[in-house]
């Protein structure tokens, strides 16, 4: 069995939550299954082995597969946090959301100048917190390289804001 195949099966869809209108898609039985789970990181690393110099996942579902990817990489993992939680000095980037704004923040430093980054989550919807993470990489003058995605939801057409990055873009479902 391809290793879609067994996403599809694994990953749980969820109509109206958190939210009418929102089509949810749970990853977490990823997680009971060691073997899938590994599969996962290996197709990963795969798309990344030799290209990357640094790996940034994004809160908080992108560290469940992101830190795995740096580790098998050995280089090193930078967490791309929501508004509040790192101490300071921060760099912060804010974003539009449906409602309001967000804001992401890294610790200063620790993204390098000239860097080749990945930029990794769970999951591209209009990929506004990704173009986010992306403006904050290059705020640190490394350059976003690539992007890695378990799932990007084609509809809401994120990678058409990821283009002008020119970065690699991968994802293993849709
Ligand atoms: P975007 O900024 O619209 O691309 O939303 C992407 C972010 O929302 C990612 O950090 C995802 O983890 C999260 N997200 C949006 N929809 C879902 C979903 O259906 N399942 C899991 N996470 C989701």
């Amino acid at each position: 069995q391809s290793l879609i195949k067994k996403l599809e099966d694994t990953i749980e869809n969820f109509s109206d939550f958190p939210i009418p209108g929102i089509q949810f898609k749970d990853i977490s039985p990823i997680f009971l299954e060691p073997k899938l789970y590994e599969e996962v990181i290996e197709d990963l690393v795969r798309f990344s082995k030799g290209k990357i110099d640094a790996v940034c996942g994004i809160e908080s579902r992108g560290y469940l597969f992101g830190i795995a990817i740096a580790v098998a990489l050995e280089v090193p993992f930078i967490l791309i946090r929501k508004k509040g939680k790192l101490p300071p000095p921060v760099i912060s980037e804010k974003y539009d959301l449906e409602y309001g704004t967000a804001e992401i923040e890294t610790r200063e430093g620790q993204i390098k100048p000239g860097q080749r980054i990945l930029i990794h989550d769970d999951l591209l919807a209009t990929g506004g917190t990704t173009e986010a993470a992306a403006k904050l990489v290059q705020k640190q003058g490394a350059k976003v390289s690539q992007f890695s995605f378990l799932i990007a939801l084609k509809e809401l057409k994120g990678e058409q804001k990821l283009q002008r990055f020119d970065a690699e873009l991968y994802h293993i479902l849709e």
